[in-house]
């Protein structure tokens, strides 16, 4: 009674049309869900996103909530996540997804959520790294640890847009080290990002994560883009 009487004077509204939507429901309204059509990426193990990587990373799972396409709802949340002070939506997008992988008991064996880090300084600017929200969300919903602490971005690298894959991959290929490999060996971690594009951050984020000792390796994204 009181989470109704909470939404007539706080109401809650879609993160991507701001129209009011119902409760106990994901952070859209149906109709912007329904637009940006989840992928089913999670029911298998051969897909686009995997595709992304092959011969690259290899893999146990490879998955993304959405296809990424431009003038959609679906850019417009990620517009708002990366440039408009919006964490909060990255954490619900995880949240939401989490959930949905849960009930497909996909990912259930995950010992850590690793983000992919951003520069300090960047993360200084922006308030927050919006790879980090997402995978808070999604570790909230797998009952798991998300940190930002086993990776870290050292060198601050220009922007990416414009760039091959093979340019992006030799900008960001040395940018990154990892920390604590004791605590991660022998284990399934789940590497996450906003948008896989080319998929060169990933990859080089993930050859680092593949020198530790008998480690899984899983990624995961808001979006595939392409
Ligand atoms: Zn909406």
């Amino acid at each position: 009674m009181l989470k109704y009487l909470i939404d007539i004077i706080y109401p809650h509204l879609c993160a991507a049309c701001a129209e009011r939507k119902p409760l106990e429901e994901s952070c859209m309204c149906m109709s912007c869900y329904h637009e940006m059509a989840p992928s089913s990426y999670h029911e298998t193990t051969e897909n686009k996103v995997k595709d992304r990587f092959f011969g690259r990373l290899k893999l146990e799972y490879a998955i993304s909530y959405f296809n990424f396409s431009k003038k959609t709802a679906l850019q417009h949340l990620i517009h708002k996540l990366k440039y408009e002070n919006s964490p909060e939506i990255g954490r619900e997008l995880g949240r939401d997804y989490g959930r949905l992988l849960r009930e497909a008991q996909v990912l259930s064996d995950i010992d850590y959520i690793i983000p992919v880090p951003l520069h300090p300084r960047k993360k200084r600017i922006r308030g927050y790294n919006q790879a980090e929200m997402f995978g808070q969300g999604l570790a909230e919903s797998l009952g798991t640890l998300c940190s930002s602490t086993y990776l870290v971005r050292t060198v601050h690298t220009k922007t990416q847009t414009r760039k091959s894959r093979e340019d992006r991959f030799a900008n960001v290929q040395y940018a990154f080290q990892v920390n604590q490999k004791e605590t991660l060996k022998g284990k399934h971690l789940l590497l996450v990002d906003d948008v896989i594009t080319t998929g060169a951050t990933m990859e080089a984020c993930g050859l680092h994560l593949q020198e530790i000792e008998d480690v899984r390796l899983s990624v995961a994204a808001i979006a595939l883009a392409g």
